[in-house]
């Protein structure tokens, strides 16, 4: 064994007095799991032992859904309405002033934060228009291999400030797809043809045989959506699985039948939803200035029709999403409480939007805590996933492939 992973919990599926248990990873790979104490010490560890002492084993965090091109920016943008306009129009004025290195220095600090918080996978939403070019692309692109140790990144492109009414749009975003972006992305409320932006994504798609993660129907009411569209054309282009839709915060403005309805199409034609917590609470419920909508759309009610969900952090430290420490436990602690969750069972689900739903999400085929799978995995501060969620639990180890990646030590208290 290369490293030993001893007396942690891998489940808690049944509370913390469940047995904990040790974990052999070898060559990258999980290889045993074995109730503790267990014969893996009549084994030569050749390389670490870790001792757990009960805490929890997970496989590391997904960030489906980021933006590292605009991350960090609060300090040149102004965020005074708060709303969505606003947060499109000021990064869009800061945009012109990004240069590669800029760039690649803001996506670096967030990438690093990320891996403390113990994030494995990322998809991160790149923008691509005249103004920006492929700056954002070519600025992040070479971070796939630089912190390949500690993280797996793909890219989204997609068209932020429209892509039929922005003309050279397109033409970077068949680039960006030449050069390895791996999802197409959209923003079609941006688009004077939503429709037309959406029908462009899909032929895209097909195209470069990528997968399409769209930001959609981002708004406080329930008309004009997109939703139904996106599903025609997922059951249209045989694209099951292999799309996602972002925010939808309209959805969260519709009554239950309308919402019960279209559960049931994103369920049967294989559409998954994103929730950005942190973001539509930000900039949602701006008109009213009393009893406000949260505009954060109850994805645990969509799980139960048979939708699958990710939580996701979006944006931190800009006009978007002011606040945030690229903390995923964080975005399913705070998503339970505005969503109003207390059954054990959907606080799990707010933890598994983080981890397995995402993986399936990503169409990631390496990831659980199985003997077999490549060893992406995180220790929390914890018992069980329900706990972690509850107490934002510190990430304490992270592990790439096997290889630790970092160490955070407890708290620790000074008696008198
Ligand atoms: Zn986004």
């Amino acid at each position: 064994m290369d490293l030993i992973l001893r007396n942690g919990h891998i489940d808690g599926q049944h509370g913390p007095d469940e047995p904990a248990v040790d974990t052999g990873i070898q060559a990258g790979r999980i290889v045993a799991i074995e109730p503790h104490p267990s014969h893996l010490s009549d084994l030569a560890a050749q390389g670490r032992e870790l001792d757990l002492q009960g805490c929890l084993v997970t496989p590391g965090f997904i960030e489906t859904h980021i933006h590292l091109d605009k991350s960090c920016l609060l300090e040149r943008c102004k965020s005074e309405d708060g709303s969505l306009e606003e947060a499109i129009q000021q990064v869009a004025l800061a945009k012109k002033a990004f240069t590669p290195e800029d760039l690649y220095a803001r996506a670096v600090r967030t990438l690093e934060k990320s891996i403390l918080q113990g994030t494995t996978h990322m998809r991160t939403h790149l923008e691509v228009d005249p103004g920006i070019g492929l700056r954002g692309f070519e600025g992040v692109l070479p971070l796939i291999r630089e912190y390949a140790w500690a993280l797996d990144l793909e890219i989204c492109v997609f068209p932020q400030e429209g892509l039929l009414n922005n003309p050279g749009t397109d033409e970077l975003m068949v680039e960006a797809l030449k050069q390895g972006a791996r999802v197409v992305g959209a923003a079609p409320y941006t688009d004077m043809d939503p429709h037309g932006q959406i029908d462009r994504v899909f032929a895209l798609a097909r195209e470069f045989d990528v997968d399409i993660d769209m930001h959609l129907d981002f708004g406080n009411t329930p008309e004009r959506m997109d939703i139904e569209h996106v599903c025609d054309q997922t059951e249209n282009f045989g694209y099951g699985g292999r799309v996602t839709v972002g925010h939808v915060t309209r959805l969260s403005t519709t009554p239950l039948e309308l919402f019960t309805t279209i559960a049931r199409r994103l369920a049967d034609v294989g559409v998954a939803v994103t929730v950005l917590p942190s973001t539509d609470l930000y900039l949602m419920g701006r008109e009213p200035d009393y009893n406000v909508i949260r505009g954060v759309t109850p994805i645990h009610k969509l799980l139960r029709s048979g939708v699958n969900c990710s939580l996701s952090s979006n944006n931190v430290l800009n006009p978007f999403t002011p606040f945030g420490d690229c903390s995923l436990l964080r975005m399913a602690n705070l998503y339970a409480n505005v969503c109003q969750v207390g059954k054990r069972e959907e606080i799990r689900a707010c933890f598994e939007m983080v981890t397995q739903r995402s993986a399936r999400l990503m169409r990631l085929e390496e990831y659980g805590v199985t003997v077999g799978k490549t060893a992406d995995l995180v220790v929390l501060d914890c018992a069980t996933p329900e706990a972690a969620v509850a107490e934002v639990a510190a990430p304490l180890y992270g592990f790439k492939r096997g290889r630790q990646t970092f160490t955070r030590k407890p708290a620790e208290l000074h008696r008198p």
